[in-house]
């Protein structure tokens, strides 16, 4: 179709740069947004953070008609539209929470062509009457945010999604811009389908997240290890942090908050309001720790999320993905870090074991999905390469930013350790836990050993050359692999694994990675909350007094701070603070609007001697 005709004379670029004030496209950007202002349909596969707004944002300022754009949770909608009021876009979001005096204003504002962008929830599009409005408007174009919602392959499938392809079948001359973060083929081409986008062009970009560094440990006082990154790595910072339980959420949540740290719990058997309020400020305030289940994170776009920790194995790469890719939007250093021991492994082996009438082939893949996230979680190779190639992508060199690149682990033989172990668990009976082998192969508590003829077996002090860590190791390992099982609903005895024969009979051989030595945790003073990026002290004293003011302007209007400024922005200010408003347009992420609206109050917090309280008295505490 002809869209050049409707198209506004508004160039992309220079609507990127007034706007938004960036002084570029990324990645796929250009390419989509040329596509669209074309007239033609697209599904467009970007990574979180990688810009997916822009690409229907932007034409939607250069066309002459409104942008509907379809979005499948209230809260998802409310924020890109305070972003947009932000840079001084007429955008709204119409819902049923909203009052009917306000919905008519709403309408009515699509109408007269002063709305550039609706923001609607799927079921609006089945209401009588709302086909009507949309026809009166003349949209120029369609968007289907979170398109994934559309397929049942997709792990947040919304029924009322497939009335997306209503819009098409109605109004078969509007392109369409379908936009999602899931990555894996059978959820994009289940997209495709349903929203008959075969003809329209695929834009896929790469999903590596170079900005998350990825880190995996063997469990060794997790919960120290996580309050030493929270207090020394991430202090002050936004972080979530993953656990598999809501026992576990409530217990951790409390460790973290009596440590000082400033954490709340969220998980679906929580009060409605109380999860509400925990959210609402884990949004609005800087620095908040949300210990949750997997219930929070869909429908959190926080930018400045700084750090996604687990303390407990994810149920698969997937889900791993998706929820570590909740740090770092902004694109700033992020950290992705897990711990995982033994209990865990031998907890999802068991699972995916159980016989709980799953079908034959769901068993299978059940089996391939925690092999593919044991595989991850021991290897020995750059982190990245193994993640990214569980989606088919192939990293051109090994990233550099992963702890296996950093501090590289070493592969062994590990042959004869493991036919040591194993036949140390044949015959002590395979029904003892991890402790008592490994005693055994180190010839430890003879007292003990002998009232059990223990000490009389062969296998007795055959395994001195580990230490009980080193073993433990071993055993964590070999459980992934196969060779041993764990008995989970008894006392943790293990026994041979189906794969064990071949090894203890030498036609096997086992490699085995040396897990590193763990730097003890230092010293636990907590310290001032830092930006991401390095700055000088100096910069730094500037970044803390606009982030002050940032909060209290945020708390002034009741929008989440990210929407005024990201850190990104204030972090460029602070590092070569603008001497009037000239330079200060010159950073990016200010546009005409928000220098029109912020360039002042920036500058005299910049202007304020070093140490003078911000704008506002409130500056200096949260606002717990
Ligand atoms: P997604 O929806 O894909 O998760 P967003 O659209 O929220 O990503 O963009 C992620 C971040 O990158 C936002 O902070 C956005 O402002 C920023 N961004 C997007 N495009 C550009 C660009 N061309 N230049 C600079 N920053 C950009
Ligand atoms: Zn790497």
């Amino acid at each position: 179709m002809s869209g050049g005709a409707r198209q506004r004379p508004r160039e992309p670029l220079a609507v990127l740069r007034e706007v938004w004030g960036y002084p570029a496209f990324r990645g796929l950007q250009a390419q989509v947004i040329e596509h669209v202002l074309a007239g033609g349909d697209g599904l467009v596969l970007m990574p979180t953070g990688g810009g997916k707004s822009l690409c229907y944002q932007v034409p939607a300022l250069c066309l002459a008609g409104p942008t509907l754009v379809v979005s499948p949770l209230i809260a998802l909608m409310q924020d890109q539209v305070l972003a947009l009021r932000q840079l001084g876009v007429a955008a709204a979001a119409l819902n049923s929470t909203l009052p009917p005096a306000e919905q008519r204003r709403i309408e009515r504002s699509l109408l007269d062509g002063s709305l550039r962008l609706l923001y609607v929830a799927p079921e609006r599009l089945v209401q009588p009457g709302f086909l009507e409005l949309v026809a009166r408007a003349r949209p120029a174009l369609f968007a289907i945010d979170e398109a994934h919602c559309v397929s049942q392959w997709g792990h947040d499938f919304r029924p009322d999604y497939l009335e997306v392809a209503r819009l098409h079948a109605r109004f078969p001359e509007v392109p369409r811009l379908a936009l999602t973060a899931t990555a894996d083929r059978p959820t994009r081409e289940d997209i495709l389908d349903r929203l008959e986008l075969r003809a329209g062009r695929l834009f896929l970009a790469s999903f590596d997240r170079p900005n998350i560094r990825y880190r995996v440990e063997p469990k060794h006082e997790p919960r120290r290890r996580l309050l030493a990154l929270l207090r020394e790595e991430h202090a002050g910072q936004a972080a979530i942090v993953y656990r598999s339980t809501r026992a576990a959420v409530d217990q951790t949540a409390a460790r973290l908050a009596e440590a000082g740290i400033r954490a709340l719990p969220y998980h679906a058997g929580l009060p409605a309001e109380e999860r509400a309020r925990n959210q609402e400020r884990f949004l609005r305030e800087d620095g908040i720790v949300m210990v949750a289940t997997i219930a929070f994170g869909m429908g959190i776009d926080k930018p400045d999320v700084r750090l996604v920790a687990h303390l407990d194995l994810p149920r698969s790469l997937e889900s791993y993905y998706q929820e570590t890719g909740r740090a770092g939007r902004d694109g700033l250093p992020a950290t992705a870090w897990m711990a995982y021991g033994l209990d865990d492994v031998a907890r999802l082996k068991a699972l995916v074991a159980a016989d709980d009438g799953r079908e034959e082939r769901r068993r299978w893949i059940d089996r391939q999905k925690l092999d593919a996230l044991l595989g991850y979680c021991e290897t020995t190779r750059c982190r990245r390469e193994v993640l990214l190639g569980y989606f088919d992508e192939t990293l051109a060199a090994p990233c550099g930013n992963c702890d296996t690149c950093l501090e590289p682990v070493a592969g062994y033989d590990g042959t004869v350790v493991a036919q040591k172990l194993l036949s140390a668990v044949y015959r002590t009976g395979q029904r003892f836990g991890a402790g008592h082998v490994i005693d055994v192969l180190r010839g430890e508590d003879q007292e003990r050993m002998a009232r059990l003829g223990h000490d009389r077996l062969s296998v007795f002090g055959i395994g001195r050359e580990l230490d009980p860590a080193g073993w433990r190791s071993v055993v964590r390992q070999l459980v992934a692999l196969d060779l041993l099982s764990v008995d989970v609903a008894g006392h943790g005895g293990l026994s041979l694994g189906p794969a064990a024969r071949p090894v203890l009979r030498g036609e096997r051989r086992v490699e085995l990675r040396r897990d590193p030595a763990l730097r003890p945790a230092r010293g636990t003073r907590p310290g001032a909350a830092r930006p991401a990026l390095d700055l000088p002290t100096e910069a730094l004293g500037r970044f803390e007094a606009l982030r002050r003011w940032r909060l209290e302007e945020a708390r002034r209007q009741g929008v989440p701070p990210y929407v005024i400024f990201h850190d990104a922005t204030l972090a460029a200010i602070a590092a070569s603070p603008p001497s009037g408003e000239a330079e200060l347009a010159r950073i990016p992420g200010l546009g005409a609007s928000k220098l029109a609206r912020y360039g002042a109050a920036i500058l005299a917090v910049l202007g304020e001697p070093p140490g003078a309280p911000g704008t506002g008295r409130a500056a200096a505490g949260g606002w717990a």
